[in-house]
């Protein structure tokens, strides 16, 4: 070979290979939430739980990040499920501050943006399946004719929904617009102002939340929802293998009422609350299986968290639920203080795993996080830049992701329950009245945590300057409007 053909060789295997090899996977990942309900920081392997099963869960987290200190936005569910779509703290806005009835109206207003509207902007194709809890229509809907706005009006593409909980009327599922397999000659009726209190009207043999009439052929059968929506999610993963997409999969377990299927039953050693976490790990296992079978797992970011924090039973369906003596001594919040619905760090603290092979290294972290920073990291992911006035709470975790972990990515964060948690590094306080309508109920509390993770010991009186600095946060944070820069 001589000097000249030399050269067009060195350059042919310039322009042929180097690029290939130089460039990234210019692919946006595929981006799947898998948030559970009501699981508590405790209740998986790699968090420490020892009687309830967890392998897929675990495996994921020895693949990816494993956060210790990740918070769901609010103590309970709606406005948790508010703030990780919309970027926003739920008590900003009356409408999904607190538990919605099964009939609510739609919580957020078609045009915000939301987590799904900027990933359909960067081209993504996106799915919510499971349970919604943020409100359809525009007033109690009529359950027999189309059904909007709803999912597909803030974002999403497409949708197969509980329109509110497993424990609340209607027992249907949603597909889009539609209730799926409503028999026209049996019309559905949903009552919430007529009903009973509580766990106390019966529907599929299941005391529920609100009363339903007709809608028989639609009603879901509780010890298949798992199933069903986990079958719904893999056919989207499925459909979409050859383009980036975005799935929100809100599971039905853990919450109440906990009807796992029969291979899930007396399947744990923690009663029917661990089984259905079993049945949840099952669920995990299916999402990570197909994204192996359609070779789509080093770049998808899988998200694996909860949308509150743990808590036992209701105490009106101990047996079928769960209570102290089948829980076995479980601890379903690990060392925390407190339970769902509650101000202290069980309420809001959660197990959150972040598994991207092409990007996230494995380990783990004690960050300070939140799921209201979902919609800026998947932003910063795709880059995209948020409009001023959108996301006001959301920060990006994006530093995290690069493998960043030394940099700080927010010092303050506002745990939303009844009575107001603030959190600053190490410091935790409880205030002492509830949200911006709610009148002082107790005294502020004031935690270490770095010494004191189970917030036993109050050291307000000890450190009112510290009780000071923290009530000034949240009072700024609400006269502001936001917190991220
Ligand atoms: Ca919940």
């Amino acid at each position: 070979m001589n000097w000249f053909s030399r050269i067009l060789t060195v350059a042919a295997c310039s322009v042929f290979f180097h690029p290939v090899a130089a460039q990234p996977n210019p692919q946006k990942p595929n981006i799947i939430i898998i948030l559970g309900d009501d699981i508590g920081y405790g209740d998986f392997g790699c968090y420490g739980a020892t009687k309830v099963k967890t392998p897929a869960i675990d495996k994921i987290a020895a693949q990816g990040l494993r956060f210790t200190d990740a918070h769901a936005a609010s103590a309970v569910c709606t406005p948790s499920r508010y703030a990780l779509l919309t970027g926003q703290y739920a008590w900003r806005n009356p409408a999904g501050d607190h538990i919605l009835p099964g009939d609510a109206p739609l919580s957020i207003k078609p045009g915000t943006v939301t987590l799904p509207s900027i990933l359909k902007q960067a081209g993504y194709k996106t799915s919510v399946v499971g349970k919604w809890h943020l409100g359809l229509a525009d007033s109690a809907p009529d359950w027999n004719i189309e059904i909007k706005p709803g999912p597909l009006e803030i974002g999403f593409d497409e949708c197969f929904i509980l329109p509110a909980t497993g424990d609340r009327a209607p027992c249907v599922y949603l597909k889009d617009h539609r209730v799926v397999n409503l028999d026209p000659k049996d019309p559905i009726t949903v009552d919430y102002e007529h009903c009973i209190p509580g766990h106390s009207n019966v529907i599929a043999g299941i005391g529920r939340i609100g009363n339903m009439t007709g809608g028989k052929s639609a009603l879901w059968k509780d010890d298949a929802i798992a199933e069903t929506l986990t079958t719904q999610a893999v056919q989207f993963m499925e459909r979409n293998r050859n383009q980036p997409f975005f799935l929100y999969l809100a599971t039905h377990d853990i919450h109440v009422p906990r009807v796992p299927a029969d291979r899930f039953r007396h399947a744990s050693g923690a009663g029917p609350r661990g089984d259905v976490i079993q049945e949840f790990d099952w669920t995990v296992s299916e999402v990570a299986k197909a994204l192996d079978r359609l070779n789509l797992t080093t770049n998808t970011l899988l998200l694996v968290s909860s949308d509150n924090g743990g808590i036992l039973d209701y105490g009106d369906t101990r047996e079928r639920d769960g209570d102290e003596n089948s829980n076995n001594g479980h601890a379903f919040n690990g060392p925390l203080r407190g339970t769902k619905g509650t101000p202290y760090e069980g309420g809001t603290r959660v197990p959150l795993i972040m598994r991207w092979p092409a990007k996230i290294k494995p380990g783990t972290t004690d960050q300070l996080v939140c799921l209201v920073d979902t919609l800026a990291t998947c932003a910063g992911i795709t880059k995209q830049k948020l409009p001023p006035t959108s996301a006001p709470d959301s920060f990006s975790l994006l530093p995290i992701v690069n493998g960043n972990l030394k940099i700080t990515v927010r010092e303050t964060l506002i745990e939303h329950s009844r009575r107001m948690g603030v959190r600053e590094g190490q410091w935790k306080l409880v205030t002492s009245g509830g949200d911006a309508k709610a009148k002082p109920n107790g005294k502020a509390e004031l935690y270490n945590l770095a010494n004191d993770i189970g917030e036993k010991k109050n050291v307000a009186d000890a450190n009112p300057e510290k009780v000071k600095e923290l009530t000034a946060i949240l009072r700024r944070a609400r006269q502001d409007g936001h917190t991220r820069p």
